[in-house]
């Protein structure tokens, strides 16, 4: 797959630190090479001789860096963890006891839902998908898979157009995003099930955009538990003065799932637990966690009231049964068996079973 380039800003800086950064004399020739970790293929990104490369950067690197220095913009999410001004940032939330666990002397981390999915498939999966190497296309961008992140990101560019107007029934063939790759049983199923959204598009509540924030990236810091926590609801929409936190899901097929609904989508139960605790502020009136699921006959619109006891001890049981192994580990021990034929980073795992042992 084509990477896109790195920022001139990135190439420039480079060229400097090669051409003044280095002990000894000074190099007559500069060469930046990209090597990709997954097949070696290598990309130039700069090849000069010392003066063009110190040119490069006073073209590129002085705007950069100023942009850089006069940053006062916080960013909450996955550097936190290592952060060393944690306890003193304004930006990071706070939500002690979030995940209801509280074991002493964990070394600082993230968590997302999809980590702990990951963990429960297997431990080595999530600690080798936080190294951030490269993943096996094939997997990650599956059919279905891949139908329901171009269903997401046409949704998002839809819901946050400037003119806040629900979703109507009328989709263009041609719907699927740049950048998405979908055979044409995928897209003609994907158009169908965008016209069913219609019916349950978040728009209809809204009344103006202070009041709708498209898959904000919510962070939270429980302070008990030393994590992290980062989630993205696909949306999260004010009715009246409360929150309603939605995820949508897309199914080729007309039958419901079996088996509650908190356990089959975590990230609902985060929501639950966000909701019901008043970490995302809001009135508790009609706050609401949503799951919107779209089906080829209809769409399917699950609420659940965060302020029932009985869902919020079971959102509270499904964190904590998700989270409480991973907490506690520190080995993270491969579990092989039929799920490394999915597994997208196999190629890293020593203990990878091949597909002939998982077929016998
Ligand atoms: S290949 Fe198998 S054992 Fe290795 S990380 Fe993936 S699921 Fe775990
Ligand atoms: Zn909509």
């Amino acid at each position: 797959m084509h990477q896109a380039s790195p920022p001139e800003s990135f190439v420039a800086a480079a060229a400097l630190v090669l051409s003044e950064g280095v002990p000894g004399p000074p190099p007559e020739h500069v060469r930046i090479v990209e090597v990709a970790l997954l097949d070696g293929r290598v990309r130039t990104l700069f090849d000069g001789t010392r003066g063009e490369a110190v040119s490069r950067y006073r073209e590129h690197g002085p705007a950069a860096l100023n942009a850089l220095l006069d940053s006062q913009e916080f960013r909450p999410g996955s550097s936190c963890a290592e952060c060393p001004y944690v306890s003193a940032c304004p930006a990071l939330r706070r939500a002690p006891g979030l995940l209801g666990i509280e074991t002493q002397g964990r070394p600082r981390r993230t968590w997302s839902v999809t980590n702990g999915r990951n963990y429960r498939i297997c431990p080595a999966r999530d600690h080798l998908r936080r190294l951030h190497l490269p993943t096996a296309d094939a997997i990650e961008r599956g059919s279905a898979a891949e139908r329901g992140r171009a269903v997401h990101a046409y949704l998002a560019a839809r819901h946050g157009r400037s003119v806040l107007r629900p979703c109507t029934a009328d989709v263009p063939d041609e719907w699927v995003p740049e950048g998405f790759d979908l055979d044409p049983g995928q897209r003609t199923l994907g158009a169908r099930l965008l016209r069913r959204h219609a019916a349950v598009c978040p728009l209809r509540c809204v009344r103006d955009g202070t009041d709708l924030r498209i898959e904000p990236q919510v962070v939270r810091h429980d302070t008990a538990a030393d994590v992290v926590v980062i989630a993205t609801p696909d949306v999260l929409y004010r009715d009246a003065d409360s929150w309603v936190w939605r995820e949508t899901k897309t199914s080729a097929g007309d039958r419901p799932g079996s088996g509650p609904l908190l356990e089959r989508f975590p990230q609902l139960a985060l929501g639950v637990v966000l909701l019901a605790r008043g970490d995302l502020g809001g009135q508790p009136g009609r706050s609401r966690v949503e799951l919107e699921v779209l089906r080829p006959g209809g769409a399917d619109l699950e609420i659940i009231d965060p302020f029932a006891p009985a869902a919020r001890s079971a959102a509270e049981k499904v964190l904590r049964d998700l989270i409480g192994g991973w907490h506690r580990d520190d080995y993270f021990v491969a579990t092989p068996g039929a799920d490394c034929t999915r597994c997208e980073v196999a190629r890293w795992c020593p203990s990878a079973l091949p597909a002939e042992q998982v077929a016998r």
